[in-house]
């Protein structure tokens, strides 16, 4: 692969581990039972440390998106879509991944979350229509970009 590769850091590395294993997690308050994501060191609803993983379905609604039109991404074909997917399982939480359907997304379409090696060891969390593919009943809506 060109291109940019995740930089994992001392909170999100043990997730881009469990993303290479094709699990995907948010973490889960040891305190309060507040889930939260991106991972971080602490709880943001009661400042607890103790954490432990909470495996979800990488599911969700597209909440909004980009067209990338810059070449930031040495190799990448351009344009492309990344999304911004408000998870089912966690409502507060939202992930950004790219788009991987022939079409663009249509405002609060189901999507499911496709796991791609991008190189060895790296796995990013891609997004695509759920079920179908042919979105929530807005056909007429599908064909528009932003
Ligand atoms: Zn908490």
């Amino acid at each position: 692969m060109t291109g940019y590769l995740p930089q994992p850091d001392r909170d999100s590395a043990p997730w881009w581990e469990r993303l290479a294993e094709r699990r995907f997690a948010v973490q889960e308050c040891c305190s309060c039972g507040a889930l939260r994501f991106p991972p971080r060191a602490f709880c943001a609803a009661c400042r607890t440390e103790e954490w432990r993983w909470r495996e979800v379905a990488p599911e969700g609604t597209v909440e909004s998106w980009i067209v990338s039109r810059q070449p930031f991404v040495p190799g990448r074909r351009d344009p492309y879509l990344v999304v911004m997917v408000r998870l089912a399982a966690v409502p507060g939480c939202l992930v950004y991944g790219n788009w991987r359907a022939p079409r663009p997304p249509v405002p609060w379409e189901p999507v499911t979350g496709e796991y791609v090696e991008v190189a060895a060891g790296v796995t990013l969390l891609n997004w695509a229509p759920a079920g179908d593919g042919s979105g929530p009943g807005t056909g007429a809506a599908a064909g528009t970009a932003p």
